[in-house]
This record gives C-alpha cells, sequence and structure tokens, in this order.
C-alpha cells in the first residue's frame, strides 16, 4: 500500500507519527510513506539554509523531536547562538539549538556542492533511519522558494519573510496576501507527482491550510496531479471547536478572505477531497460531501495521533474500495 501525505511542521509530523505508530501496531509492515514537504517557510539565516517544515518531520518522525515545543531538538544547548548574540549578528528572534545548527551547517555544505535539496533531505533522512521505515521525505521543491507576507507598516505595503510574520511578530501585524517568491521558476522535486500519481491513498495532515498546504498545492503540476489522482484524497481538519489548536491558521484564513470553520477548509480542497476528518463537536459532523467523518481530533499523544490517523487511512481505503469518486 503506498501512502502519500502533503505536510508542513508540527501539525503534519504529529500526524504523521501517529500514522506511523499506527502502521507498526496493526502489523502493517507493507505501507510505504511519502511525505511532500513544504519549503515555502525556508529562511537563509547566517548563512545557512534552514528548512523549518523539512526539520519538523525529520526530527518528530525521527524520535528526537522537542516534544513541549513541537519542533527543534530534545536536550538542545544553545551556545552558538549565545555567541552569535555577543558578537552582535542579527537576527535574534529565531532560535536554533547546536543541534540543530549541524542539521543547516550540513544541508548547506552539500546544497553550495551543487546537490538538489531534495538528494541533500535523503541525506538527512537515513540519519533519522526513515528509510528502514519505508519513509521517503521530498521537498515540494528543489527550486528555492519563501513564502513572503504582504504588511502594512506605515509606509506602505511591504513583503517580509513568512518567518518574520509568523515567528517575530506572532502574526499580529496585519496581513495583506501571501506570496511565494521563486514560485514562477519552481517545479515539483523529483518524485512528487509519480508520488500524486501512484498512491493508493493520500492523506492532508491537519497542517496549516493556507501557509503549509496551501503553499505546496501552488507548486505547478501539484494541484492538477492531486485532482488526477486514482487514489481517494482524506483529509484531517486543523479546527477544534472552530479554532487551530495551535499557531495563527485563523489569522492565515482570514487574510485570505475565508471563515475558519471545517467546512470552509474543505471548500480550500473541495476540487480533489474525498474524504474529511472534523472533530466530533464540529457542525459539519454528519454530512455527506466530501464524505464526512467525525472523530476526536486532539492529537494529544502519540496513541491519539494515531487513532486520528488510523480514522483517516480507513476512510481512504473504504472510499478506494469503493471506487473513487471522480
Ligand atoms: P507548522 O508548519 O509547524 O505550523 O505546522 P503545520 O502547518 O503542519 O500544522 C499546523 C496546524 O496543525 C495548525 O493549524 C493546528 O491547528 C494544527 N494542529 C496542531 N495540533 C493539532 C491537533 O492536535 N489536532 C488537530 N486537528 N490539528 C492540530
Ligand atoms: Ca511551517
Amino acid at each position: 500500500m503506498r501512502i502519500t501525505a502533503l505536510a508542513g511542521g508540527v501539525g503534519g509530523a504529529r500526524f504523521l507519527r501517529g500514522l506511523l505508530h499506527h502502521l507498526e501496531r496493526t502489523g502493517d509492515t507493507d505501507a510505504e510513506l511519502t511525505i511532500i514537504g513544504n519549503t515555502g517557510d525556508d529562511i537563509t539565516l547566517f548563512g545557512l539554509r534552514v528548512c523549518p517544515d523539512l526539520d519538523t518531520l525529520l526530527y518528530t518522525l525521527g524520535g528526537a523531536v522537542h516534544e513541549g515545543q513541537g519542533w527543534g531538538r530534545a536536550d538542545e544547548s544553545h551556545h552558538v547562538a549565545e555567541e552569535l548574540v555577543a558578537l552582535g549578528a542579527q537576527p535574534t528572534w529565531f532560535s536554533l539549538g547546536d543541534k540543530d545548527f549541524a542539521t543547516h551547517i550540513y544541508r548547506s555544505q552539500l546544497l553550495g556542492q551543487g546537490m538538489p535539496l531534495s538528494a541533500v533531505t535523503t541525506h538527512l533522512a537515513a540519519r533519522w533511519g526513515l528509510p528502514d521505515r519505508r519513509v521517503t521525505l521530498l521537498p515540494m521543491t528543489d527550486t528555492p522558494v519563501e513564502t513572503h507576507v504582504v504588511v502594512e507598516q506605515g509606509g506602505g505595503p511591504e513583503a517580509i519573510h513568512f518567518q518574520q510574520w509568523w515567528v517575530r511578530h506572532q502574526a499580529a501585524l496585519p496581513a495583506e496576501r501571501f506570496v511565494v517568491a521563486g514560485l514562477d521558476r519552481a517545479t515539483p522535486a523529483p518524485g512528487v507527482l509519480d508520488a500524486l500519481r501512484t498512491a493508493d491513498v493520500v492523506l492532508l495532515p491537519p497542517s496549516n491550510p493556507v501557509v503549509s498546504i496551501g503553499i505546496i498545492l501552488t507548486v505547478p503540476g501539484v494541484r492538477d496531479a492531486l485532482r488526477g489522482a486514482r487514489a481517494p484524497v482524506v483529509g484531517v481538519s486543523p479546527l477544534v471547536g472552530g479554532r487551530p489548536v495551535r499557531g495563527h491558521a485563523d489569522v492565515c484564513l482570514e487574510t485570505i478572505g475565508v471563515a475558519s470553520t471545517s467546512e470552509a477548509v474543505a471548500g480550500l480542497y473541495a476540487d480533489f477531497l474525498d474524504g474529511w476528518l472534523v472533530d466530533e463537536t464540529d457542525p459539519m459532523a454528519g454530512r455527506t460531501r466530501p464524505v464526512v467523518l467525525a472523530r476526536p481530533l486532539l492529537m494529544s499523544s502519540v496513541g491519539t495521533a494515531a487513532d486520528i490517523a488510523g480514522a483517516a487511512l480507513g476512510l481512504g481505503r473504504r472510499l478506494a474500495a469503493k471506487g473513487t469518486p471522480a
């Protein structure tokens, strides 16, 4: 069974860790998982290329993530960052730990030697044992792209890097729109379109629908591949009780003029979504198009995330058995 998933950072990684746990506890050792990760969050800091969503996926699936934060390494120290502050280096608002720095140094070294990001990511994934678990992590594209946010800063509209808006300003700076710099030159990374076309089930974890999943969908060819996929596409709502569980997805949705409801989020995927998991308290529970399954959607532990992922996969399998709706 081939499973392909699109993913951002924390929400995507926790869901996919749950999925692997589900596959292991049900003895489904034949399943292969291909993850298409968002690279719109990528940023160059201190001359190093940082890919926050890919790293969150690697650390979480590799069992090395800082559980409380949901990103970065557990048992981390911050000597390099402290020394950078002492040197007066900028910026100081993006936290990078010492072990995490090693990832960015190695990635930047390989990129500097001309290796594409997808091949670099394969090297990093080996460090975390992903191939042994039949997991492939692909960046959505090898082309450097960056999500920028157009904000009103007094002197007129200005585009700032997504991380500056999200991390430094905590999404509190009124945003007009999101733009993906470099997208006009971007092509899907090798394997991305094939993974969508040949999948038995495609899963959309509860990642941010605008700045994680939404950005992956803007890579030329990805949305068409989802529309044309023979596999059912099953998504999980990131909203519980009408609010994002963490982060500022509601602010992102408002920026693009979409309501913070599971129904409106499903509407963003309407042209390819076959199944949709919503929280048991969601007003969409009981709806039949797309096929809606209501479940407790709070991933409070690996076990609960495994239950959610198992339910999403089960729905995908049932839809596949019936024949994917055209
Ligand atoms: P980021 O790149 O680190 O922001 O992570 P993602 O884009 O992958 O995921 C962020 C989204 O995950 C947010 O919009 C959250 O609402 C959602 N999320 C986080 N934890 C949970 C959870 O326990 N349940 C559900 N349903 N969604 C969650
Ligand atoms: Ca992200």
